[in-house]
């Protein structure tokens, strides 16, 4: 699996074009696709589907059944309202070929919606122009802060307010995490959660000058899409997913460190930068750094 360590949270996972897409974050239990079902990928609760070609797919239903074999409760696939049905039936299928029933929950959302995910969070899905219908989706946290009229305060000040019962905090909702999914480029790639997000998971399908056309037809992105959007994103770190095979690793790595200026751009499959960064963090934090080690399993980065 491919493991990028972005404190406090991990994404880890495999994405190559065509073959298999499943990233996960495990400090939010969460899966963004699930193209085969690596083991740690069964702690997920939630996976949020961006659309359903087979590399983002084809784990679910295995998926389902683990984790009922394993005595957890049922998953809940998120997905685009326009294919609830036939992902419905597939798992209609499912009993059919079993003999049994494998519990599952599926949760249409239509572009502009979102569920809840836990702990004051929320999942919110937005359209993504592809070949067949699809969402991107980005995880929103709901936490209570100071009003700004209170900030310049001092802590006594503060507390003598609280003494007299005033409302202090508000809520704000802090857009954490977003995904895009596989998409052609265009402003929807500008839109606020995208471009707010402090963590921006990206679909970059192309990285070679001869590969522009190839992208567009795909409705894919392009390495030189991404770099048009980063002054707009604000995301902190940008972890790239979905390279194609037809791209070689060293050149990727190359053109991401041309791109990115040595920050911020990430690749979730080039484990030895993401290693070599995670060692460097560990060292420079003596240690205390470390991911807490949980249901996800082995923290370490795999590779
Ligand atoms: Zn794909
Ligand atoms: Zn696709």
């Amino acid at each position: 699996m491919g493991f990028v360590y972005l404190p406090p949270f991990r994404v880890q996972g495999i994405s190559v074009a065509g073959e298999e897409a499943v990233v996960q974050v495990p400090e939010l239990e969460l899966a963004f696709d699930i193209g085969l079902c690596p083991r740690p990928v069964l702690s997920a609760k939630t996976v949020a589907l961006s659309h359903a070609h087979m590399d983002h797919i084809a784990g679910l239903p295995y998926w389902f059944s683990q984790r009922h074999f394993q005595q957890q409760p049922p998953g809940r696939v998120v997905c685009h309202h326009a294919i609830a049905g036939a992902l419905d039936r597939m798992m209609q299928s499912w009993v059919d070929l079993e003999q049994q029933r494998t519990p599952y929950e599926i949760i249409p959302l239509a572009p502009g919606q979102c569920t809840e995910l836990g702990r004051d969070r929320t999942l919110h899905a937005i359209e993504m122009p592809h070949t067949v219908p699809a969402l991107g989706y980005c995880v929103r946290e709901r936490r209570r802060k100071l009003r700004p009229e209170f900030v310049s305060l001092s802590s006594s000040e503060i507390r003598v307010l609280r003494e007299r019962g005033t409302d202090i905090t508000h809520e704000v909702d802090i857009p954490l995490i977003a995904y895009t999914g596989d998409t052609a480029p265009g402003d929807h790639l500008l839109h606020d959660l995208f471009r707010t997000a402090k963590i921006l998971i990206v679909e970059c399908t192309f990285f070679l000058a001869e590969h522009y056309d190839r992208a567009g037809k795909g409705k894919h992105l392009h390495i030189r899409d991404i770099e048009r959007y980063m002054a707009s994103w604000q995301a902190e770190d940008i972890v790239l997913v979905h390279l194609s095979r037809r791209t070689p690793l060293p050149l990727a790595r190359e053109v991401v460190a041309d791109v990115s200026q040595g920050r911020r751009l990430h690749l979730l499959m080039d484990s030895r930068t993401n290693r070599a960064r995670y060692e460097a963090r560990l060292l420079a934090a003596g240690g205390k750094d470390e991911p807490a080690k949980s249901a996800a399993g082995d923290p370490q980065p795999t590779e």
